[in-house]
């Protein structure tokens, strides 16, 4: 198959019982196995409904989304989500809780040994193998989004959906978690759809980045090609005049171009 239309979006139009406009409509998105891809808009223009459609969590109005030749009807092992919040289970360990993950996706296809192994690995990967037996309440918020991320990983999924995954965190956790993400992207070739409203971390990380307009009724206004060589370092990048051009160039997009509508009627 064409290696660009690993994950299809096609028409897509999504609509909710009682309100007279669609959040989305025309909808189109073909991304590569392995991209990693940001998509950006302000507050309520329906970047979480366009995730859940692709988790197949709600359906379509119109259009569909097609990953690796297969029509998306519902949710699956395929697709894996990390969401703000954290959704471990309180009552099992770190570990547990990515064991439990990985003994309902993999048990026909790794043996017990082999799926120890493999949690203790996804735990090693998101550097937790010594807060394997804590309980999510034993552990920071920075530490729950990188179980939930390894937990996601461990699914072996062919997309990893994030909604804003590090938005609640701290600056400087958010900074590590990004570096991790980055790390973890390179070494495990991951296709990656990512939801954001921070212009900065949608250049640092993504291949392209996708500008949503403005809802009710959004769409995709702009996709932008981010063409900074990986590995990506933070630091280095902030000089970088293809970094800055990047930013200026989203920033435009929502704040001149697609202001934000609350804040416009104010
Ligand atoms: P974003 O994630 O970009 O902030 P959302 O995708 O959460 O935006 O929401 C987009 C729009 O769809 C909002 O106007 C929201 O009120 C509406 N919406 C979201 N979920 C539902 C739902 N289950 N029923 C009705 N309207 C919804
Ligand atoms: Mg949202």
């Amino acid at each position: 198959m064409d290696q660009h239309r690993f994950l299809e979006i096609t028409q897509l139009s999504i609509s909710f019982p009682k309100s007279p406009l669609p959040v989305l409509h025309d909808v189109d998105l073909q991304i590569a196995r392995g991209e990693y891809v940001a998509v950006i808009g302000h507050s309520g223009c329906g970047k979480s409904t366009l995730l859940n459609v692709i988790a197949g969590l709600l359906p379509a109005s119109g259009g569909g989304v097609v990953l690796d030749g297969r029509e998306i009807a519902g949710p699956g092992p395929d697709r894996a989500v990390v969401f703000q919040n954290h959704s471990l289970l309180p009552w099992l360990t770190c570990y547990e809780n990515i064991r439990l993950a990985v003994d309902q996706t993999l048990s026909k296809t790794m043996s017990r040994a082999e799926r120890h192994d493999w949690v203790l690995e996804n735990l090693a990967m998101v550097r937790m193998t010594s807060a394997k037996d804590k309980r999510p309440a034993e552990i920071s918020g920075g530490m729950k989004q990188r179980i939930g991320i390894a937990r996601a990983l461990a699914m072996r999924p062919k997309v990893l959906l994030m909604d804003e995954p590090f938005g609640a965190l701290d600056a400087l956790t958010r900074a590590h978690l990004q570096d991790q993400v980055m790390e973890i992207h390179a070494s495990r070739g991951t296709t990656v759809v990512m939801i954001t409203h921070d212009v900065d971390e949608a250049v640092l990380l993504a291949d392209r980045i996708v500008m949503l307009t403005n809802g009710p009724n959004a769409t995709v206004g702009e996709v932008l090609e981010v063409k900074l060589p990986r590995p990506r370092d933070r630091l280095a990048l902030a000089a970088d005049p293809a970094f800055t051009a990047a930013r200026a160039a989203v920033l435009e997009f929502l704040h001149a171009r697609h202001a934000n509508p609350a804040l416009a009627a104010a």
